[in-house]
């Protein structure tokens, strides 16, 4: 029997780091559902698609394949047969990814790959709506939480440790923009399924969340 792992929750809640490690103790397959709208917001950007305007990245959206192959054991997302991992990770696309993943086209292309890579083997999947509408059946659902404080906190070192300027109110301005409209947005919006466990993370170290969650399991 399958057994998936939903993880959802607001930018910067730790979901990521904290799926990685449950993914790997446990022997099941992790998947970045955040990346997969990050290639497709990248996509619009780099085909000068206007990110505001809806009914142009819905006709967009046919022309972008996204697949996803695992190298090393390390998730690769590539867009029209190009490996992106390395040019998804700005801020530029962290927030018109937000914007472009609104659209009901987009979301259905990228439901229906996440699907469909979790009916195959056990995953440990993050994002925004896996537990409400891409796994509703989800062995265990997980809804990550901390403040937008702690989470600005966390993006403000990550960056400076890789010896990025940063602005730690900017960042912060960012995160609230974001999950503001995550959180409001008519297709799927990020809510806590009613069956899924709330861990507030800011007091506790990745590994703790994740010893967690492998105890629920
Ligand atoms: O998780 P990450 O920050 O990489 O996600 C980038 C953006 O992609 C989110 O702000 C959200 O708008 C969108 N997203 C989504 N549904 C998911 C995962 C991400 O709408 N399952």
């Amino acid at each position: 029997m399958i057994k998936n792992i939903a993880i959802d929750g607001p930018a910067g809640a730790g979901k990521s780091s904290i799926a990685k490690i449950v993914a790997s103790k446990l022997g099941y397959i992790y998947v970045d559902t955040g990346a997969m709208y990050r290639a497709m917001a990248l996509f619009m950007l780099e085909k000068n698609v206007d990110i505001n305007d809806e009914d142009a990245i819905g006709k967009a959206a046919g022309e972008a394949d996204i697949k996803i192959r695992y190298e090393n054991g390390v998730q690769c997302v590539i867009l029209n047969g190009e490996n992106v991992n390395d040019r998804i990770r700005t801020d530029e696309v962290s927030n018109a990814a937000s914007k472009t993943s609104v659209v009901k086209k987009v979301r259905e292309r990228l439901v229906a790959l996440q699907q469909e890579l979790a009916s195959k083997e056990n995953v440990v999947m993050d994002g925004r709506d896996i537990g409400t509408k891409v796994l509703p059946d989800a062995y265990l659902k997980i809804y990550m939480t901390a403040s937008a404080e702690v989470r600005a906190k966390r993006r403000y070192d990550e960056n400076i440790s890789k010896g990025m300027e940063s602005n730690l109110e900017k960042i912060r301005q960012e995160i609230i923009e974001r999950d503001q409209r995550d959180m409001t947005r008519k297709e799927s919006p990020l809510v806590k399924a009613w069956d899924a466990i709330e861990i507030d993370t800011g007091d506790m170290t990745i590994e703790e969340v994740a010893d967690r969650i492998i105890g629920m399991i």
